[in-house]
């Protein structure tokens, strides 16, 4: 049997809008650009990974979980940065006015869109964060920001959390959320966007320690992709080396193999105590930790930082996951390879006929999976055809009702990667799927 992976990032475009998964935001009113809407199996892959996440990174002894706001005071971001220097250099081409980023395009060849040449502006600074203003008066006393990143909820939040928690050093602190940055070149799908959803850790470590962290969590996320199924010839490391960002002294990434080459999915960066110790400074509160262990010695804590974009990882998992078996042939079908864990839908219920009384036993099977399982009831086309399209939405499981069915108690359940069949009874068809699928 030959097999044929994604190639092309519009074959998970595609079948991402025909089948439910991603949708284009606005779309009655013609799209709104780089936005896009997450469907009824898009939204549960998405709930289904960030589960995964947040289990592997706050299910645990030294790590805790929060939900920060997305507007925060503005001096946050004063303090981060983010106001003074969170800005690409782009140019426009004066032809077509297409922007791009200066460090991303050979500024001496011609525009890659209209072909002009010599038609680029100078790079200029273009700021990423999104302005908006909080109550009824607009002034520039009430501007906000979208935050660019999740991570300053969990700086801000520090003591509150290693107090109430009564935390000892090392320990980190999670969290799940939306993220806005005002790219000036998205695009490539859900892979760069102005709004996407960001999971990260910072881990507070004793200073000197961070390069034993950085140890540890290299190997806690680079396991946790292979977890989710990526392949690990589509998984490298980046080392930044000495082009690190002022504040960090070391900095990896995890890169993956996109069907538009290979690309950042993931960031862990040693920030040392840069972030703390801006925030102590402008809020002028002490940020210090007390260390009991180590003769009440106060000192703000080192950071390392893990940050993985959720859509960035949805995509690759889609990609990893898409197979065409026996492409053009018979034969040919699309299977979506998702881990059973990440799968939106795991059980597809089927009664073979519409009749009722294959209906009625169907029924009575999917309110009682449905309890435990996202099921969906498919009772449209042929077998084969219904069998074809949770493939395609990577459904690991399908359960067949038949005639048989009323006489002998038992249904037939279809794997979806051997696509062999077997004859189960009713009352076993839990305790079968928990040894299947492990939870
Ligand atoms: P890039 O170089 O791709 O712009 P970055 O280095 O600015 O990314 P970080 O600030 O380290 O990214 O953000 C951490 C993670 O958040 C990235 O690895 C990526 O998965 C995700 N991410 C960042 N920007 C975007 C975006 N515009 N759209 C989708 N995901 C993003």
């Amino acid at each position: 049997m030959s097999n044929k992976s994604v190639e092309d990032m519009n074959e998970i475009v595609s079948l991402s809008k025909s089948r439910g998964f991603i949708f284009q935001s606005s779309e009655i009113y013609g799209g709104l650009g780089s936005c896009w809407d997450y469907g009824p199996l898009g939204v549960e892959l998405k709930n289904n990974i960030k589960d995964s996440w947040w289990k592997a990174m706050t299910y645990r002894e030294d790590v805790e979980g929060i939900d920060a706001s997305i507007l925060m005071h503005p001096q946050v971001w004063k303090a981060s940065g983010h106001v003074d220097g969170f800005s690409d250099p782009m140019v426009d081409c004066k032809e077509c006015n297409s922007r791009f980023r200066a460090d991303k395009i050979d500024l001496n060849a011609p525009c890659e869109k209209c072909k002009a040449k010599d038609s680029f502006t100078e790079p200029r600074e273009f700021n990423l964060m999104f302005e908006t203003s909080m109550g009824p008066v607009k002034d520039s006393a009430s501007v906000v920001y979208l935050r660019p990143e999740t991570a300053q909820g969990i700086f801000t939040n520090f003591l509150n959390v290693q107090k109430t928690m009564r935390k000892k050093l090392p320990f980190g602190i999670a969290q799940i959320g939306k993220a806005f940055r005002n790219e000036i070149t998205p695009g490539n799908f859900i892979f760069r966007t102005r709004e996407f959803e960001q999971m990260e850790m910072q881990y507070f470590v004793t200073p000197g320690t961070q390069m034993d962290a950085m140890e540890k969590w290299k190997e806690i996320r680079f396991q946790w992709h292979l977890d989710n199924g990526l392949d690990a010839d589509k998984l490298r490391w980046h080392d930044h080396g000495t082009e690190l960002a002022h504040y960090a002294d070391a900095a990896f990434d995890i890169e993956y193999k996109f069907p538009i080459g290979w690309d950042e999915m993931e960031g862990i960066h040693s920030r040392t105590d840069f972030d703390l110790s801006r925030h102590a400074e402008h809020s002028g509160k002490n940020l210090n930790y007390v260390d009991v262990q180590d003769g009440n010695k106060k000192y703000l804590p080192y950071v390392l930082e893990t940050s993985v974009g959720c859509d960035r990882h949805l995509l690759a998992i889609m990609c990893n996951a898409y197979t065409v078996e026996n492409p053009g042939e018979k034969e040919e079908r699309v299977v979506m390879k998702f881990k059973p864990h990440l799968a939106p839908i795991k059980v597809a219920v089927m009664p073979l006929m519409k009749k009722e009384p294959l209906q009625d036993a169907a029924r009575l099977i999917l309110a009682n999976l449905q309890k435990k399982y996202k099921c969906e009831y498919d009772i449209a086309g042929s077998i084969g055809k219904r069998y074809r399209r949770q493939d395609e939405i990577g459904t690991p499981y399908c359960v067949t009702i038949d005639y048989d069915t009323l006489e002998d108690n038992a249904v037939t359940v279809r794997d979806r990667d051997s696509m062999t069949q077997e004859r189960i009874a009713i009352t076993e068809l839990q305790t079968y799927l928990l040894n299947k699928f492990g939870f």
